[in-house]
């Protein structure tokens, strides 16, 4: 049986209800307004979880709308748990409204109730469970609330210049039991130069796969029944293609995944591409796309098929769009933690040019590493391990870019279970209420034990 369970079980529905209130803030990045950084929405999750934390009775701060956090207990140390309450949009394909949470027997569905207001509302009810113990706590424990992980994690750049560091701690925005490593980020995009294509449009975040695509070519281009029989044979959800007004339209359907496990997922842009290409519609940009993109996520085409002990890079195109008649593709590179960002950048210079198409380097983030052993990220292993009793288990590497790469001393641990699919950043995101509950068994046990180091 899970430990602690006797004193979460009679909280569950009061901390579901706090839930419920947090997916109602459409807490998705928007326009700038004064006082707003991120716009109105993740503001007003920000207030609304504040007030949560006071009646609680605990010290809250706002930050200036880029984060705030809930405190407790004394003395220099900090043991930060670093919970972010923006979402990324929406999207499609939901079967209930997305900002209403929705429970269905021992589930709950609606955008955030993992990622990340339930594991910010089962640390808040974890910092409870453990000021309601009566432990001396010889730290502060303070949960930030962040406004702006999905999109750059700018709220944790404003915490450092304004606050004090965090001493240790996590991030509850991961997988359990623990990651200790995170491959470096590398952010693309790639350019048409010359194409046939009238309109392209797909994806609504870079760091996703391009869930569902519209493209319109000239009539005449290209077999419509040739076409139609090569989308039928890739994996896409659902497609059609239509001729009307000398427009071929091709609807793609593919499945949304998040950036750092594009297999997961089928790009309807990608699979788009292909089927052009193997139709026979000949085109500069098409072929440039499946040269350096294609539909195999490995980064192959960029010079960059690379792995190491602790994984593969794996490359995602997000979003399609045109802007000043020009298509511009987004790539979201996670490499391998033993690689540097100037390496990426070499093996990738070659291919970055041609007649076709050009592709342009932004920003390359750095990997992520923590010892294994140290005594971080085995005070977080050893609480999962107290309190599910799984040993089998063991702290990973992911393709990762969580707040620990933002906030030194702190890595990510949970909230989602490694064999839960809790559809994140994707349509009809859920959680159940048992994965609830052992979360702030988990989290309780995880301060503990950091009170201790
Ligand atoms: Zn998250």
């Amino acid at each position: 049986m899970l430990k602690r369970i006797e004193q979460i079980a009679p909280l569950t529905e009061e901390m579901l209800s706090k839930l419920a209130k947090l997916v109602s803030c459409r807490s998705e990045r928007g326009e700038a307004v004064p006082g707003c950084p991120f716009g109105e929405g993740p503001a007003e999750a920000l207030a609304a979880a504040l007030e949560m934390g006071r009646e609680m009775g605990f010290r809250t701060v706002n930050l200036d709308n880029y984060c705030g956090y809930i405190e407790m207990g004394e003395g220099p140390d900090i043991i930060g748990i670093a919970a972010h309450l923006d979402v990324v949009p929406a999207g499609e394909g939901w079967n209930t409204d997305p900002y209403t949470m929705t429970r269905v027997d021992d589930t709950v569905y609606g955008r955030g109730v993992s990622d990340d207001k339930g594991a910010a509302v089962a640390s808040l009810y974890a910092m409870k469970l453990v000021r309601d113990s009566g432990i001396a706590l010889n730290k502060r424990v303070r949960l930030l609330l962040g406004c702006n992980e999905e999109s750059g994690s700018l709220c944790m750049k404003h915490y450092k210049e304004v606050e004090e560091p965090i001493t240790i701690g996590f991030t509850p925005d991961g997988y359990f039991p623990g990651i200790y490593g995170e491959k470096g980020g590398c952010g693309m995009a790639l350019y048409s130069k010359n194409t046939r294509i009238l309109d392209m449009e797909g994806g609504f975040v870079f760091n996703a796969v391009c869930p569902h695509c519209t493209t319109r070519i000239p009539a005449g281009s290209v077999s419509v029944s040739r076409l139609r029989e090569v989308l039928a044979s890739t994996p896409l959800k659902d497609f059609s293609v239509t001729e009307e007004d000398d427009v071929i339209t091709i609807e793609a359907q593919g499945v949304s995944a998040h950036a750092s496990t594009p297999l997961l997922g089928v790009n309807a842009a990608s699979y788009t591409m292909y089927a052009l290409q193997k139709a026979g519609f000949r085109d500069d940009f098409v072929d440039f796309y499946m040269d350096r993109i294609g539909t195999h996520c490995d980064g192959e085409g960029l010079g960059l098929k690379v792995s190491d002990a602790y994984g593969d890079l794996t490359l995602n195109n997000g979003i399609v769009m045109r802007r000043d008649g020009t298509f511009c593709c987004t790539i979201d590179i996670r490499y391998p933690i033993t690689y540097t960002p100037d390496q990426i950048r070499e093996l990738a210079a070659p291919y970055l040019e041609d007649e076709r198409g050009r592709v342009e380097i932004g920003h390359v983030g750095d990997p992520l590493f923590y010892d294994p052993e140290s005594a971080l990220v085995q005070g977080l292993y050893r609480a999962y391990r107290e309190v599910t009793g799984d040993q089998t288990l063991k702290p990973m590497v992911i393709g990762g870019g969580t707040y620990a790469k933002s906030l030194p001393g702190i890595i990510a641990f949970g909230c989602e279970f490694p064999d839960a699919d809790n559809h994140i950043h994707d349509a009809n995101e859920l959680m159940t209420i048992q994965d609830f509950q052992t979360q702030t068994a988990v989290y309780v046990q995880a301060i503990l034990n950091l009170l201790e180091v």
